[in-house]
């Protein structure tokens, strides 16, 4: 029998086990679902249980699978909860339904044992398309597959540069804005690196659990994500000829010079023109060459970011709250260091200015963002897989090199067909990967593309297909 082991049980994992599993598949292929340690389903974005936590798309568009984008919204009806489509809902309602969905797929699995979910993690896979692959489990269990899909998330944040091995010690210094310390007292000045979504979620929890603290967040750019609309707005009428135009100068100077003309136009609700180019960024990303992306990330990402990656209304409302108490501060500023035992002492360099200052922090906590920098990562299983060429990093720290359709490319450039990740290690590769519209459309490829890979063996034998077209084609890993 085939068998496809998939590594990562949050989301993206579900999805794909999911589709793998769909009646109808050409494939019967046994799957090994390695979960890790957190129950499956909920993975990072929806493990949280405080309902302050909100998802940041409309319940309408919060399915986990592509031909049925709604069931998040029929779930809630089904239980009696007032949700209307153009909610923002507690993330820890979705974790419920994804975990709903899956126990569902896992009874309808067809023949018993198809579908084998294991506790465990993965530390490393070796092999190749050829020959077929073999997945260790970090108690030294293994399985021989055909097929290897990674959907672990974004790696483990790594500390910033800057920050001592004495302030690391002191536990003073949060690295993972997802664990906390507990701590015997409640601290007074807290310092959040960090001014995105996942700082936000930061500071509400923060606010909640220590009324009395000063909370102070920092970014270079000082800028918060934007809000979205209470309802959706109309889309933008000349939406194609905006793409096209991207996409007959694939140069970001001539794409923000288009940017800005199209929204001086005041009449315009500028998230419409944002929301309308989501499903062309993997596209218009792979028509950039190498200089052009690493432009992009240089100077354009702080700018596109907070526009892309929006906060509900209500979030808004109560960091906009905690501002006008005088309990936040947001400052534009770059962390030279952080040293000492706890207070931490965090040096900045003020956006704009050359002169440092310096600020007292009971607790630091660091929330910079989905972590994509694969080379010297602490992540065991990715760390090996680089280590030994099975898979390559992405020159520009987003993720792995890989394809479009997520073959992920070795040492010798070329894409696996049998070796595949989803969500975020596909940063590089197509830029917007991380969202569940993304992940739900690429975890239908992948099924579809295994189903077809192990249904043909012959094809399988000719090992890693070599699609290693030159940057700006679309295709390649930014080198
Ligand atoms: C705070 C937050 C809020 C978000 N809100 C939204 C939202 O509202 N809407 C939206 O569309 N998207 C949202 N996202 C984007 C989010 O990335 C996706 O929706 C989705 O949850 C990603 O799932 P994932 O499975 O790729 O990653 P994760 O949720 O990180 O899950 C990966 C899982 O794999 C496990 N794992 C890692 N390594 C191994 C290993 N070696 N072996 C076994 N298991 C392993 C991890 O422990 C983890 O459980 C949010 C993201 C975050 C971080």
């Amino acid at each position: 029998m085939q068998r496809i082991v998939v590594v990562g049980g949050g989301a993206a994992g579900s999805a794909l086990v999911g589709e793998l599993l769909r009646p109808g598949r050409p494939t019967e292929a046994d799957i090994v679902w390695l979960v890790g340690r957190r129950a499956p389903g909920r993975g990072i974005a929806y493990s949280t249980s405080a309902d302050h936590h909100l998802l940041n798309v409309r319940a309408a568009g919060m399915g986990l699978f592509v031909d049925d984008i709604g069931a998040f919204l029929k779930y809630t009806a089904a239980r009696g909860l007032p949700v209307k489509g153009a909610d923002f809902v507690p993330r820890s309602w979705f974790g419920d339904f994804v975990e709903s969905s899956l126990a569902r797929l896992v009874s309808e699995a067809g023949r018993p044992g198809r579908l084998s979910v294991q506790s465990r993690e993965a530390v490393a896979v070796r092999g190749d398309a050829g020959s077929g692959y073999t997945v260790t489990a970090e108690d030294g269990e293994s399985w021989r597959a055909d097929a290897v899909v990674l959907a672990v998330g974004a790696l483990p944040p790594a500390p910033l540069a800057g920050v001592t091995a004495e302030a690391l010690r002191s536990g003073a210094y949060v690295t993972d804005p997802w664990q906390w310390p507990t701590l015997a007292q409640a601290p007074e000045r807290v310092v959040v690196v960090g001014t995105g979504l996942t700082a936000v979620d930061v500071l509400l929890s923060a606010s909640a659990l220590w009324p009395h603290a000063q909370l102070t967040a920092l970014s270079r750019h000082g800028q918060l994500p934007r809000t979205h609309a209470s309802h959706p707005g109309e889309p933008y009428p000349h939406q194609q000829e905006l793409i096209d135009a991207f996409e007959a100068e694939p140069r970001i100077g001539a794409w923000l010079r288009t940017l800005r003309t199209t929204l001086a136009d005041e009449e315009l609700d500028w998230r419409a023109v944002v929301d309308g180019l989501r499903g062309a960024t993997p596209g218009l990303w792979r028509r950039l060459d190498g200089a052009e992306r690493a432009r992009f990330v240089r100077h354009l990402r702080w700018l596109w970011e907070p526009m892309r990656h929006r906060m509900p209304p209500q979030t808004a409302t109560a960091i906009a709250r905690l501002r006008t108490q005088g309990r936040l501060k947001i400052v534009a500023a770059r962390v030279l260091a952080v040293s000492g035992e706890g207070p931490l002492d965090v040096r900045i360099r003020p956006r704009g200015g050359e002169i440092q200052r310096a600020l007292t922090a009971d607790l630091v906590i660091q929330a910079t963002g989905l972590t994509t920098l694969a080379e010297r990562t602490s992540h065991p299983l990715i760390g090996q897989m680089i280590a030994e060429d099975v898979v390559r990093p992405d020159r520009l720290g987003l993720g792995l090199c890989a394809d479009a359709q997520g073959r992920l490319r070795g040492a010798d450039g070329s894409a696996a067909p049998t070796l595949r990740a989803i969500g975020t290690l596909l940063r590089g590769a197509l830029w917007e990967c991380s969202g569940l519209p993304e992940i739900r459309t690429m975890a239908r490829v992948i099924a579809d593309d295994l189903a077809r890979e192990l249904a043909a063996p012959g094809r399988r034998r000719l090992g890693a297909i070599a699609t290693g077209a030159p940057a700006g084609s679309g295709d390649a890993c930014v080198h």
